[in-house]
């Protein structure tokens, strides 16, 4: 385990396959690379406001675990590169919102923060900002400390964040654009749905969201269970 770990800190296996490669890029061998833009192909949308770059699947839930996890930002960015937003695969995507684009993130806790050191939605806002010509705005702010999401239920998820948010907006807000809220995962919406409530029923822009993955609410809590267990089985 340690020298498999060994081998991924200093470049030399594939962070998808696992697999010692000369032509990593430098996270995924070719295969690896080939397959992700092939997911993010098939992504699904569970509502046509909201944008989820890649389905939940092996590859990915590794990747963004590496993300959340292991201190990896910079996954943000190369996800965000190879998905169908900057290759094509997509045309729709974001090109009917009104512009400019303001990509809000979902706020991380402050422990949390201090815990991981970054702001993973951040950084996919950010890779997302400078690939579309949009901007960052921390318009939102967390209020209090909730325990993770992942642990519970759909219900128990919607009441724990229904009052989680709190709208920071600027006094001269844009009167035009659109807001994309985002976020690494979307499951059942009750997080991006929170703060959407958090900036109030006369809100004068067009709101949606953008999450790298969409992960099933059925399949969620297994993927929770599955990330306690080891995360490099090879
Ligand atoms: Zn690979």
């Amino acid at each position: 385990m340690l020298e498999s770990w060994s081998n991924v800190v200093f470049g030399m296996e594939c962070l998808g396959c696992g697999t010692a490669s000369e032509t990593l890029d430098p996270w995924l061998c070719p295969a690896c690379r080939n397959a992700l833009v092939g997911l993010s192909k098939n992504a699904c949308c569970p509502r046509s406001d909201v944008v989820c770059l890649f389905p939940m699947e092996p590859l990915t839930r590794r990747l963004i675990h590496l993300l959340k996890y292991r201190g990896m930002p910079g996954m943000a960015t190369y996800l965000v590169k190879y998905s169908c937003v900057m290759t094509g695969g997509n045309e729709e995507t974001f090109t009917e919102y009104a512009r400019p684009l303001y990509f809000v993130p979902v706020p991380l806790h402050r422990a949390r923060f201090r815990e991981r050191g970054y702001n993973q939605a951040e950084k996919i806002a950010l890779a997302l900002a400078s690939l579309t010509g949009g901007q960052v705005c921390r318009w939102l702010r967390r209020k209090t400390f909730k325990v993770s999401q992942t642990r519970l239920s759909r219900e128990g998820r919607e009441q724990n964040v229904s009052d989680a948010f709190r709208s920071n907006l600027p006094k001269n807000l844009p009167s035009k654009g659109t807001v994309i809220i985002v976020d690494d995962v979307y499951t059942t919406g009750a997080t991006t749905g929170a703060c959407i409530d958090a900036f109030g029923n006369d809100f004068p822009l067009d709101v949606k969201v953008c999450t790298l993955l969409y992960d099933k609410p059925f399949s969620a809590t297994m993927d929770y269970v599955a990330d306690r267990r080891a995360f490099y089985t090879y």
